[in-house]
């Protein structure tokens, strides 16, 4: 296909610079180069005065004239200046290359409207290489508004400034002209009344109006959202149409002797609804990809354990897998502890493991004598094989990409169910763009008993009053977490922070009335692990740490949480860590700690923090507040791949597109439609490119 022609071949480009397009941008193809947006417009006509225009602005409009036409030598090298001059002043234009024709060419006296990136040169200013157009030409061949594209320096060495690149897009675009195929189905475009793809392309670099801009980028974005979607649903279309799923038939011993003499509890509503949606799931005959959402402490481990025991009592081995070494440790240590007496096997296979003890669960984990197994990323090695891998569990799943998912369920022939849980609520478009090939599950309901966090805002200067407070609540048999932020480019500042803040927690709490735990991510694990079971058995009241607490940690008689410099978290992670007390029947505090001063984001998590515990809410003010730019890491671990829409702006778009792939796989499940062609063709073409596609 034409657009399919590599760069190379478009005139004005050739080998060395198609070289530089793919190294530098990612351009490859003609059709790259089409979808090869600018980040913004000039508007010709909103010229500046010499006077007042804004040196920064990375390109000024200015309208005068020229003269002064001078060619300058300075030892070897010879340049060409001239005059600008408008009614308020005048500036220098300058070229180094071209000299004769643009000499050549200029007209004296003349007005022109030029443009181009202020230079500060010593005392003067001037503009190197200018844009020009005769003013009287205005509105007639030239454009009103003009593409700014962003390059690079080895690009801009090779002639492909802005201007450069879109010199060869208006090329393209010429030699393309009515060969851009449409990509949306036709009735989609008149749904949502949007443009077709080939003018939308064309407005984008041509733009004749600011609205016209607004409606192409619409319509690209929903092109981008529909196809991520389209993925999703498909993948989960063909996943429920093909009988590959083991059958879960039914519910045996170690299920219903856990229930009936194990749990101390009765399950909340949720609970019982969330593990009947994912009993459905492993009875249908279909692969189960679930997400499972809840607040933090509304229960979910004891929901996937509950699942692993149906997996068990179905002949299948069940794993865990979660993100950091203790939080492996910990949910081996409970789970081992939950189902003690049942008969079952379950290990612990992560990265400090010895080698020797590595090796020996691994033989056992094939020859099938372990039930369940939990651990860290050690678990998706190579060499681990399951005799029997049924069910799979990932524990707060935005560490972990789809990728890294997709090596567990090739551990068995045939595919295991998964249930994915997230640390915290994540929200609605978020859930929709990231894990839109998941069925999901909510645990709305927290365990019965439990009294909301108190939070309360303290400055520095408070300190003496918290430290009273946390004395006050040591005397009452309580214990206490102190937080400090731990971020990596400035890890050892940090840890010199973490160490003051010891020392002076110990000053404050001397020994043998108060015992200190320290633990931090620079600590041998042995010596973490001792210090975490020190405070777990009561025999510390005060644990000093970094955020290696901040997911899962369980110590139900911790009910005061002081978090330092409070205002340097984001808000999950200080939901995350609040999560942390409250878990017992004692009314619980969270303490944070600011400086006086805080920025506007900063005050504003701060409140959201003292306003709410729930979880949904405070997801939808991360999203709000931390914006698109942040979520700039998930886009660069590859977890979140739009190139043009934002999950926070384009939210409509986002349900706009899922509802369309929705409806439209709901009318014509196998796609056979005529209007249904082009998404026939672009699964075809995509299918190889998505190989977790079939199972997840
Ligand atoms: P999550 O994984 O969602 O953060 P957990 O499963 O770790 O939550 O549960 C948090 C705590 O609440 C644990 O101590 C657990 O034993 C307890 N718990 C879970 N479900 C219930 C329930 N239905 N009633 C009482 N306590 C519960
Ligand atoms: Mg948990």
């Amino acid at each position: 296909m034409l657009l399919d022609t590599p760069i190379e071949y478009l005139k004005g480009v050739g080998p060395v610079r198609g070289q530089l397009l793919q190294r530098e941008l990612g351009i490859f193809t003609f059709a790259d180069l089409l979808e090869y947006f600018p980040f913004r417009y000039v508007d010709r006509s909103q010229v500046s005065s010499i006077r007042d225009m804004d040196i920064d602005d990375p390109y000024v409009v200015l309208r005068g004239t020229v003269s002064n036409l001078r060619t300058v030598s300075s030892g070897k090298a010879t340049r060409l200046t001239a005059l600008l001059s408008d009614a308020t002043g005048s500036l220098e234009l300058v070229w180094f290359q071209g000299l004769k024709w643009v000499k050549d060419s200029l007209k004296p006296n003349t007005e022109y409207i030029v443009m181009g990136k202020p230079n500060i040169y010593g005392d003067h200013i001037s503009l190197p290489h200018p844009d020009m157009e005769l003013a009287d030409q205005e509105g007639t061949t030239t454009r009103k508004y003009i593409p700014v594209y962003s390059s690079t320096e080895k690009l801009k060495a090779k002639g492909l400034h802005t201007k450069g690149i879109a010199k060869l897009t208006e090329q393209l675009l010429r030699q393309v002209h009515g060969n851009i195929p449409e990509t949306l189905p036709a009735s989609v475009l008149q749904r949502y009344n949007l443009p077709s793809r080939a003018s939308a392309i064309e407005v984008i670099h041509f733009p004749l109006n600011p609205q016209d801009i607004t409606i192409a980028m619409q319509r690209m974005k929903f092109e981008e959202l529909f196809f991520l979607q389209l993925d999703y649903q498909w993948a989960r279309h063909l996943r429920q149409s093909s009988a590959d799923g083991r059958v879960f038939a039914v519910i045996g011993n170690l299920f219903n002797r856990f229930y009936h003499e194990k749990l101390a509890f009765e399950l909340t509503g949720a609970q019982k609804r969330v593990v009947k949606e994912i009993r459905a799931d492993m009875r249908s005959g279909h692969q189960m990809n679930r997400l499972l959402q809840g607040d933090v402490g509304s229960g979910k481990t004891l929901v996937a354990l509950l699942c692993m025991l149906i997996a068990l009592d179905n002949g299948c081995q069940a794993c865990m897998m979660a993100p950091t070494e203790i939080l492996a440790n910990q949910h081996h240590a409970n789970i081992s502890r939950m189902v003690d007496g049942l008969g079952i096997s379950v290990e612990l296979l992560t990265g400090s493991l010895k080698a020797s003890a590595k090796r020996k669960v691994k033989q056992r984990l094939a020859a099938g004598e372990i039930n369940i197994l939990i651990g860290t990323h050690a678990l998706i090695e190579k060499d681990v094989q399951f005799s029997n891998l049924g069910f799979v569990v990932i524990d707060e799943q935005h560490r972990f990409g789809v990728e890294q998912r997709s090596k567990l369920w090739t551990k068995s022939q045939v595919p295991p169910h998964v249930l994915v849980m997230t640390a915290t609520p994540i929200p609605r478009t978020l859930a929709m763009t990231l894990y839109g090939d998941l069925d999901c599950s909510i645990i709305d309901e927290l365990p019965p008993g439990r009294k909301p966090i108190k939070t309360i805002h303290a400055t520095d200067h408070q300190r003496l009053k918290v430290f009273a407070f946390m004395r006050q609540q040591i005397a009452m048999g309580r214990q206490v977490y102190v937080v400090y932020p731990l971020i990596e480019e400035s890890e050892s500042l940090d840890l010199k922070d973490l160490m003051d803040g010891y020392d002076s927690i110990v000053r404050e709490f001397p020994m043998p009335d108060y015992q200190v735990s320290i633990v931090h991510g620079r600590m041998e694990a042995t010596a973490k692990d001792y210090e975490m079971d020190r405070f777990k058995r009561g025999e510390t009241q005060i644990m000093v740490s970094t955020t290696v607490i901040e997911v899962g940690v369980d110590v139900p008689n911790a009910s005061v949480m002081v978090i330092e410099n409070a205002e340097r978290f984001g808000l999950s992670q200080l939901h995350q860590l609040r999560g942390r007390v409250g878990r017992g029947a004692d009314q619980s505090f969270c303490i944070l700690m600011t400086a006086d001063k805080l920025s506007n984001s900063g005050r504003e998590r701060i409140k959201t923090m003292v306003d709410t515990t729930d979880g949904f809410r405070i997801a939808e003010a991360d999203l709000k507040l931390r914006g698109p730019g942040d979520l700039q890491g998930l886009q660069q671990s590859g977890i979140l791949q739009l190139k043009l829409a934002d999950i926070v702006n384009d939210e409509p778009i986002v349900r706009a597109a899922r509802e369309t792939v929705q409806d439209i796989l709901l009318a014509d499940p196998s796609l056979a439609s005529n209007d249904n062609a082009p998404l026939r063709f672009y699964l075809s073409k995509n299918q190889k490119k998505l190989p977790w596609s079939k199972i997840s």
